[in-house]
């Protein structure tokens, strides 16, 4: 693991990018990563995150009390903390508000990754969780079900989750289910998505399976 000096420089160099590359705006999204079995870097409640400081982030133990930083949490401690309780594997979780992602939900037409390749291979699916109010409890129920099969998925009318063994592999994903989610977009505006056939969605499944980018339990939602 990288040392806490290392993980916070990494951590306000993504929430700059996220910011830069229009996949948030102001003060929406969060970003954590696990630095000690039982410590979780987070990003402040409420501040820009495309101008963080490394002093602006916040240490909380796994029961969300704060250990050290002068701000308060991201509101969304809880929904990050159940994640970290239910993958054992997954050491970041960047919460993003990726607008062609979002704007797929609150249009309510289907994201149609089966039309991409590379998402197929990288990913396998891209579920849609249940609306819930942003920041509460709640959310963290409504993903519950997505957790355990998926690296990456959307909160209807809401945003992005994406879990990675660092920060950098959450990042990759947010901006891969954004351009996938804009490539979807264009092909709508020219006439409409054409899917892959279903043999060769399957075939990529395996693919990325050899290929160890999808994990067995990927597959169950593809
Ligand atoms: P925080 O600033 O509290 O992390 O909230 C941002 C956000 O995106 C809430 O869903
Ligand atoms: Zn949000």
């Amino acid at each position: 693991m990288y040392s806490p000096w290392k993980l916070r420089k990494e951590m306000i160099h993504f929430s700059k990018l996220i910011y830069e590359r229009n996949l948030s705006s102001a003060t929406d999204g969060n970003l954590s990563c696990k630095i000690a079995d039982e410590r979780i870097l987070i990003t402040p409640s409420g501040l820009h995150k495309g101008f963080l400081n490394q002093d602006d982030l916040v240490v909380i133990d796994l029961e969300g009390k704060k250990v050290s930083g002068k701000n308060l949490p991201s509101s969304e401690y809880n929904t990050h903390l159940y994640i970290y309780k239910n993958r054992k594997d997954v050491q970041a979780i960047v919460h993003a508000h990726p607008p062609y992602c979002i704007a797929f939900t609150v249009a309510g037409v289907p994201l149609d990754t089966e039309a991409l390749p590379e998402v197929i291979l990288s990913l396998g699916k891209i579920p849609v969780a249940p609306y819930s109010t942003p920041s509460s409890k709640e959310s963290g129920y409504a993903i519950e079900n997505l957790i355990q099969d998926h690296d990456a998925f959307i909160l209807s009318h809401h945003g992005s989750v994406t879990l990675g063994k660092n920060l950098s592999e959450a990042y990759n994903r947010l901006e891969r289910i954004e351009h996938a989610a804009h490539i979807l977009f264009l092909s709508q505006q020219l006439g409409g998505v054409q899917k892959l056939p279903q043999a060769e969605v399957l075939k990529l499944i395996k693919h990325g399976q050899n290929l160890g980018f999808l994990k067995p339990p990927s597959l169950r939602g593809a």
